[in-house]
């Protein structure tokens, strides 16, 4: 069979700058990249890659086939190439079912999708105090666990979120971290000492900083001032203009080493289809103006935008190489995926192609393009 060969010319966002050139795509991969100053073109980024997504364009991450079909198509029409689906915390015996189907449905994945790398939990192990849009009758400690269910999801699981304090957690963070999932410490009220404690005993990652967590008390700091403190830690931000006040992203950008910071959407599946009213993990979410809360309330419950979005909002409150490799290259060092997430020779051709406004105009896996605008 004759090589696939493809050749995109722009100015190529790299980690240590935006640079005009090309890029070479051969079946599939990239087998070369090129400085030209005199290259045109769009501005050329790697595929997104979204470790903390529940949904997207009405579609559900614990959903069917279909919907996890749904949700991978809507997503890479945003630029994202790769993610994790995610589930909220769901009742214990739910949790091995959706891990079940995911990886089933894996292999199968459209190829005109992003591709699932694997599943992210986002509890049951959160601390009721600070559960925001999970269902406090769901929500267990690590000690209460069954054996067999943490046998049943483990397969696949690549992220899950414990809150550091509860009974059990430092077994479970060191067992799962030998085990090579990502723990991410989150929706926890842990004082300093219990969450450098959870990074000590294997968390590599923080869920969505700021959000759900004991803070930035200058007397009696929190999760968020561990994590900011431990430059070994990811921290996960959602960059929607609602989570975390736009005036506090340049600050994360300073206090955090530039490989360690991620953008996730922490989307629901409502996202991309306008304000409305949804359930997530069977509570009512309510969507204005592009702001999600659990209904009657005023707790924030996921994002409606996607990372395209998120890489926006960051490029212009910081940079866009920084925004980009949040998106791209921290996400995959993460999750251990050094086949993609660079521009780089021998990586995976995942790229997209961004209008001045920094708009997704087209997308590829490394297989032809999908035109979006
Ligand atoms: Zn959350």
């Amino acid at each position: 069979m004759p090589s696939q060969r493809d050749v995109v010319e722009g100015r190529l966002v790299l980690p240590e700058g935006v640079v005009p050139g090309r890029v070479t795509i051969e079946d599939g991969w990239i087998a070369a990249v090129e400085r030209d100053d005199g290259a045109r073109g769009p501005v050329v980024v790697p595929g997104f890659i979204d470790v903390h997504v529940h949904g997207w364009g009405g579609f559900a991450a614990t959903g069917d086939v279909h919907e996890l079909d749904g949700m991978a198509r809507a997503l890479l029409r945003r630029g994202v190439t790769s993610f994790l689906p995610t589930a909220p915390t769901l009742p214990e015996a739910e949790l091995p079912r959706f891990a079940d189907r995911v990886r089933a449905w894996i292999p199968a994945a459209p190829g005109d999708g992003a591709q699932p790398l694997g599943f992210n939990l986002e509890g049951p192990f959160l601390a009721p105090e600070r559960r925001g849009a999970h269902d406090p009758s769901l929500l267990l400690t690590p000690a209460a666990l069954a054996e067999a269910t943490l046998d049943a999801v483990l397969d696949g699981l690549r992220v899950i979120t414990i809150a550091p304090e509860l009974d059990g957690a430092t077994e479970l963070i060191a067992r799962l971290a030998r085990a090579d999932v990502v723990v991410s410490l989150g929706h926890s009220a842990s004082t300093l000492d219990q969450a450098r404690g959870g990074y000590a005993a294997g968390a590599r990652s923080t869920t969505h900083l700021f959000n759900a967590m004991s803070g930035v008390d200058h007397r009696a700091p929190g999760l968020a001032v561990a994590a900011l403190e431990q430059d070994d830690a990811f921290v996960e931000l959602i960059a929607d203009g609602h989570h975390v006040h736009p005036a506090l992203w340049p600050i994360v950008a300073r206090a955090k080493p530039a490989e360690r910071l991620l953008l996730v959407s922490d989307a629901l599946p409502i996202a991309g289809t306008g304000d409305g009213r949804t359930t997530l993990g069977g509570l009512a979410v309510e969507v204005n103006g592009g702001r999600a809360t659990l209904a009657g309330t005023a707790t924030l419950a996921g994002s409606v935008i996607a990372l395209d979005t998120a890489v926006r909002n960051v490029a212009a409150a910081v940079s866009l190489p920084r925004a980009v490799a949040a998106a791209s290259a921290n996400p995959a060092a993460l999750l251990g995926a050094d086949d993609r997430g660079r521009i780089e020779v021998g990586r995976r051709a995942h790229l997209v192609a961004l209008g001045e406004e920094l708009e997704v105009r087209r997308v590829t896996r490394g297989a032809g393009w999908i035109e979006i605008a």
